[in-house]
């Protein structure tokens, strides 16, 4: 089917056009999931509750590390050995810096040339939000049509700051943490929480003179890892090469993820965990709905312009404004 790029699908045209697995509809579907105009608010809760029977299916995979480690390179060889295997891949991104730089730093397509020209990967750019509050939401919709177009596999990319990683932690079923070598003797702070996270370490560019010191991190990390506590899934995590730019390792990697998946689809903790995130994320919106209405309905910002004077000059406490905010 032939659409016309500027008169807008229909409902209809939509659906179908996602479950034929038509990337440009596909397209076209995640920017009104993105739009916070009023009628495609209403298109897109439409189309997300009529997908929903289609979604679920796919193995939900989220890459994570520092700019500059290998993520796309890795993401590219990796997605275009699974085509190969006859599996559909799309690539999605949260890109905490996007709204900042005006223009995502993630997902470029030109990042993973290959791939965007493969015509069984689709690739998606980050959607540049003010909050990465905004951006979650729109992501794990993104999954969703994904999902219902058809993808296999859908990898998750992000950038390694310290926020979003828990946020694709959220919205994946396996986290793996790409790291390069020679870091291993750094196990302190923000890395150490993202250790915790993830269900694979896999050191990036073991290769040239990088092989020796990459052999020396994964023994560092392996021992390292015996410090946290077991995982709740029963998963033991582990510590793999591999060489974006060769390929070495990356068919390991995938190996490994297909390991977890067998397993934990087995044991249910999968289904647990799918369960657990959509609960989180709808407690997470209600949330931020309730504090964007409270702050937003007029009689209460007049009185909340009050309280805080009052607080400011200590003439209540903040436990007393607290109660006559809410009366
Ligand atoms: P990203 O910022 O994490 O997405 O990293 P890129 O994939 O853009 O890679 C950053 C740089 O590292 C590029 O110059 C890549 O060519 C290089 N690189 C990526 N993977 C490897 C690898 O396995 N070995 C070596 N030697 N270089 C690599």
């Amino acid at each position: 089917m032939a659409f016309s790029k500027k008169i807008r699908p229909t409902n209809y045209e939509f659906l179908h056009g996602i479950s034929d697995g038509n990337t440009l509809i596909l397209s076209r579907a995640i920017t009104i999931i993105e739009s916070s105009l009023p009628d495609d608010r209403v298109l897109a809760t439409s189309l997300l509750d009529q997908v929903l029977p289609l979604t679920g299916k796919s193995i939900r995979i989220g890459v994570t590390g520092i700019p500059g480690v290998g993520k796309s390179t890795f993401i590219e060889v990796l997605g275009n050995q699974l085509t190969q295997l006859g599996k559909k891949v799309a690539v999605l991104s949260v890109d905490p810096t996007s709204s900042l730089s005006r223009g995502s730093i993630l997902g470029d397509k030109t990042r993973m040339s290959e791939l965007a020209h493969n015509p069984d990967a689709y690739i998606r750019p980050s959607p540049a939000r003010d909050s990465l509050g905004g951006v979650a939401p729109k992501t794990r919709e993104a999954i969703l049509l994904c999902e219902a177009a058809g993808f296999d596999i859908i990898i998750v990319e992000t950038v390694g700051v310290g926020q979003s990683e828990t946020i694709v932690r959220d919205m994946t079923d396996f986290f793996l943490l790409l790291m390069i070598p020679g870091a291993g003797d750094d196990l302190q702070g923000m890395k150490r929480g993202i250790m915790e996270m993830a269900d694979a370490i896999v050191i990036n560019k073991a290769d040239g003179n990088n092989l020796q010191a990459a052999k020396i991190s994964q023994n560092a990390y392996s021992s390292a890892l015996h410090l946290f506590p077991p995982k709740a899934s029963g998963w033991i995590v582990p510590v793999q090469t591999c060489s974006a730019i060769d390929g070495t390792g990356v068919a390991e990697a995938w190996n490994t993820i297909e390991q977890y998946n067998g397993k934990m689809t087995a044991n249910g903790f999968l289904f647990e965990n799918r369960n657990q995130q959509r609960i989180k994320w709808l407690h997470e919106l209600i949330k931020e709905k309730l504090t964007s209405d409270f702050f937003s309905n007029s009689l209460k910002q007049d009185q909340i312009k009050s309280l805080t004077e009052q607080v400011a000059q200590e003439k209540i406490s903040v436990r007393k404004a607290l109660e006559l905010a809410f009366n």
